[in-house]
């Protein structure tokens, strides 16, 4: 998911190099997928095992998200169809570690709220989306640890927005029908676009 425009901090923190990022790994980042790639509409498989190539994924995805200041990833939107995703709400943080979740897995939610969402494969649409307010998600950590996590807000927002992407579902597939109608020119125009490889 990108960054909420609202929140961000300061532009400071907009500005800043990715040198500046503390535990940003030593590798590049990957080419992401835009609306319009079939990838994006396929489910992706479970992780069996973590092994290097997992790890490396991990790091790569990571380069990734710092390089271009989303705040999560999906798998499948580098085109890796595993059942992986990454969140790190607060980048700039660095006591703030990002979570590395495969399998996630939603086994309640609670409640219902309102936010808007962009979408780092919908680059510049941003939309209101309705979802559960909390969420309890397991996963499997990069340690192969079974946890459980509790979230709201932010994080439970970005974690289902990711859980979505590894089913092939769209922030867009979730607002109203009326409201995707409108967004229908912009949306042909991110997927006629031209994008460096
Ligand atoms: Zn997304």
């Amino acid at each position: 998911m990108s960054k909420p425009k609202r929140k961000r901090k300061n532009r400071q923190s907009e500005d800043q190099g990715l040198d500046e990022i503390p535990r940003l790994p030593k590798t590049k980042p990957l080419q992401l997928r835009y609306y319009g790639d079939p990838v994006l509409r396929k489910k992706a498989e479970p992780v069996q095992e973590i092994t290097d190539a997992e790890m490396t994924l991990a790091e790569e995805m990571l380069m990734t998200l710092y390089a271009t200041h989303g705040i999560g990833l999906a798998a499948t939107q580098v085109g890796v169809l595993k059942r992986f995703l990454i969140v790190d709400i607060d980048p700039e943080d660095a006591d703030y570690e990002p979570l590395m979740l495969f399998n996630p897995e939603i086994l309640s939610v609670e409640g219902e709220s309102v936010a808007e969402e962009g979408c780092l494969s919908i680059p510049d649409l941003r939309a209101d989306v309705k979802r559960p307010e909390k969420i309890v998600v397991k996963a499997m950590n990069d340690y192969s640890e079974d946890i459980q996590i509790e979230a709201d807000g932010l994080l439970a927002r970005v974690i289902q927005h990711e859980i979505d992407h590894l089913n092939g579902t769209l922030f867009i597939d979730r607002i109203s029908g009326l409201k995707r109608q409108l967004l229908r020119d912009e949306l042909e125009k991110i997927q006629k676009a031209d994008r460096p490889l």
